[in-house]
């Protein structure tokens, strides 16, 4: 079991700011911005590299919440950024898909 499955579970706290059916949306332990949220589905995909056709309607569900949670929370208009680390050298420490939700900052590019 993950951490994250631990948090859907209600086995360890977090902050929750979003649950519906087929995700949670909850603040990072250790932010990186101003706002940093992760929006992680129920199913445990383990990473986008694993997804499988079944999971569509959950993959385009993340980004409408994602949406979503932008307004609600007040940041849709000054702008966001969506990060999916993906395997070792994308930088992934859990193995459940999650989206980084990171705001109120000025991100730069390139990603370190
Ligand atoms: P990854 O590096 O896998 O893309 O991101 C994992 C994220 O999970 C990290 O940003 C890390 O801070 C966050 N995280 C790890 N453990 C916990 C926890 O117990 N609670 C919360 N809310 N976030 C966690």
């Amino acid at each position: 079991m993950t951490i994250f499955e631990k948090i859907i579970a209600r086995e360890i706290p977090a902050t929750i700011v979003h649950e519906d059916d087929l995700c949670i949306c909850f603040h990072d332990i250790s932010p990186q911005a101003p706002t940093h949220l992760l929006m992680v589905p129920k199913k445990r995909i383990v990473r986008v590299g694993e997804a499988e056709a079944e999971d569509k309607e959950t993959l385009g569900h993340l980004l409408l919440m994602a949406q979503e949670v932008a307004r609600n929370e007040g940041f849709l208009e000054s702008g966001f950024r969506v990060v999916i680390n993906n395997g070792s050298d994308g930088g992934e420490a859990v193995p459940h898909l999650h989206l980084h939700l990171l705001a109120r900052r000025k991100m730069s590019w390139p990603p370190g």
